[in-house]
């Protein structure tokens, strides 16, 4: 593995551009700021880490993975990076209180509005927070169309980063070749189920099972004391235990992760890996593996 970096900064900036000129780094002028990769692994990598810290510009790091490294895996994580659609209603009644049953829903200490006094305010007299804990589905996705799939097989939708949503000829292939796939309808707006497009509904979890030494950041929520965790770069460990008793190929985490959202992890066997790979539909996705302890 080595770690793609991707920097940005003004493009005004002179003396970012002299330094960067001096170590023969090229970057591409975007309007009025300008990007440039670099591997971790590179000589000069280090020099101009720093000094991009130093001038107050960070990267956003992303894990590149060799060939044999998944294909090693015994488990991946697994993330469409096409998001081409929105869940419906957009607006309130939003699709979450549509999809989810929300019976033990926290949604932390967000900032709300109050229309009558045009003022936004906090409910607890404590630091903002979105929790976001306890939102189950009970209902079918609605989405205004259909996607486009072209040569994809997977899609995610917007601000709902742990579903899983396939074309008929993905729905085929994992028909044919793995266990444990069970599929939700999705629907248009009149709850009409779309022939096209059906969301992997994956209902089997593994057990909490993060090890500490993949953990960056820890979010504790005020209102309910639920915790959930910010991964560090790099395969994720898990304990193997956790693994002993699935005889499926697609399951989630129970362990939550990220500041806003309150996601599992999708994760999947080294067979579904294949299975999709071997069947040319992994085009948008994503694929990390992961180490078991
Ligand atoms: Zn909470």
């Amino acid at each position: 593995m080595k770690i793609k970096h991707r920097f940005a900064f003004n493009t005004k900036r002179n003396n970012i551009r002299l330094f960067l000129d001096k170590h023969g780094i090229k970057y591409k002028a975007m309007h009025d700021y300008s990007i440039f990769y670099l591997y971790d692994d590179n000589d000069v990598f280090d020099l101009i880490n720093d000094f991009m810290i130093s001038n107050n510009e960070t990267s956003i790091a992303t894990p590149i993975y060799t060939k044999k490294e998944l294909e090693s895996a015994q488990w991946l994580t697994i993330k469409s990076g096409w998001n081409s659609l929105y869940p419906q209603p957009i607006n309130q009644p939003s699709y979450i209180y549509t999809t989810y049953d929300m019976t033990n829903y926290c949604g932390g200490n967000p900032n709300l509005y109050n229309e009558k006094i045009g003022e936004w305010y906090r409910e607890h007299d404590l630091p903002f927070y979105l929790c976001e804990k306890g939102l189950v589905q009970k209902d079918g996705f609605v989405l205004k169309k259909e996607p486009n799939w072209g040569s994809r097989g997977f899609t995610m939708l917007f601000w709902v980063t742990d579903e899983l949503f396939i074309s008929p000829k993905t729905e085929e292939v994992l028909n044919n070749n793995l266990r444990g796939i069970v599929y939700f309808p999705v629907y248009n707006k009149s709850k009409k189920m779309f022939d096209n497009v059906k969301q992997i509904y994956i209902n089997n979890y593994v057990n909490k099972g993060l090890c500490i030494d993949s953990i960056e950041r820890i979010y504790t929520c005020p209102i309910c004391g639920f915790i959930k965790y910010w991964p560090k770069i790099g395969p994720i460990r898990f304990r193997k235990e956790i693994f002993e008793n699935i005889d499926v190929d697609i399951v989630k985490t129970t362990d939550k992760f990220w500041e806003r959202e309150c996601d599992s992890l999708i994760l999947v066997t080294n067979k579904f890996y294949k299975t999709i790979i071997n069947a040319k539909l992994d085009r948008g996705l994503f694929f990390e593996p992961i180490e078991l302890i």
